[in-house]
């Protein structure tokens, strides 16, 4: 965090040099003289060439010419750093260090993960659209997703889709909605991959394809990532998930959406519910009783 511009001009305007300095060396006036006088902490020697000018708020060495301001001599002298000093005599001085809500970095960082938020939410709208409008959505997604017991309500509610067989179909609909295919791939929608000839160029494609989706969201509802199911027998892996993405982290448990966990590949429906009418595919009905199990969308239950 940045400290703002504000309290570094306070910490500057209150730290007074004199008493800055004082604390560390001993300060002698010279007569009538404005400055005030030590033997300079920074090199050795015998008589005081060291000066301090409280009227200008500064330092300076005759004999190794080091000069500066407060914060610059808690720099020199306590070897710190710019933040790290104006810190030190924050506290000395007993003023609050507001900061910056993002620095530079942060900000790149935050609209990073924005751009990735935005690309899955259009991916999963994308699969929705297939899965309701497709004729292969239809026919595959939807049938399978009715066969399992899920009522139309659920389906909507935890925005289940389709992604078509193709290897292009969802990249070439985001590029013409202005996603950058980069920030695709950060969301792990598309995979690249180098062709092993040299000087060849990479290869990009979806990560999903002809696979029912699951979106896995975040507790605030945001969709974070998918799992997904093959809809082809014997296709290898049978579930396919998300990789790590800077917005879907497996390995730190994040916290998810109770639904999206009710409602993975593999867990909305648990085999003895599947029968069960008016239970089976009623994942709201079940989300509190599913949550504490934790079900990670990593190792899916088959059934
Ligand atoms: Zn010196």
């Amino acid at each position: 965090m940045r400290i703002s511009e504000e309290t570094i001009r306070r910490i500057k305007y209150v730290a007074n040099i004199e008493e800055v300095v004082g604390d560390f060396v001993s300060l002698k006036r010279k007569g009538s003289g404005a400055n005030l006088w030590a033997c300079c902490p920074f090199h050795n020697e015998k008589s005081p060439s060291f000066s301090v000018n409280p009227a200008k708020g500064i330092y300076k060495c005759f004999g190794c010419g080091k000069a500066g301001d407060s914060v610059g001599f808690v720099m020199e002298i306590e070897g710190l750093s710019y933040p790290e000093a104006l810190r030190y005599l924050a506290n000395k001085y007993n003023i609050e260090v507001e900061e910056d809500r993002f620095d530079p970095e942060q900000l790149a960082q935050r609209s990073q993960r924005e751009a990735i938020l935005i690309a899955l939410n259009f991916a999963k709208n994308f699969y929705q659209t297939t899965l309701h409008e497709h004729e292969t959505g239809r026919g595959l997604g939807l049938a399978y997703f009715k066969e399992r017991g899920f009522t139309e309500a659920s389906v909507a509610t935890f925005e289940l889709g389709f992604s078509l067989p193709e290897w292009h179909g969802l990249e070439q609909a985001a590029v013409q909605k202005g996603y950058s295919p980069e920030v695709l791939e950060k969301a792990g929608l598309l995979v690249t991959k180098a062709d092993d000839a040299p000087g060849a160029p990479t290869k990009r494609y979806d990560r999903f394809r002809g696979r029912v989706m699951f979106p896995i969201h975040d507790l605030a509802g945001k969709v974070i990532g998918f799992g997904a199911r093959t809809m082809k027998s014997g296709e290898q892996p049978k579930y396919l998930n998300s990789p790590e993405t800077e917005v879907y982290h497996k390995s730190e448990g994040q916290k998810r959406h109770p639904a999206s966990r009710q409602c993975l590949p593999g867990r909305g429906l648990h085999r003895r519910d599947r029968h069960a009418p008016g239970r089976g595919g009623q994942c709201g009905g079940l989300v509190g009783h599913v949550a504490h199990r934790g079900a990670d969308p990593a190792r899916p239950a088959v059934y």
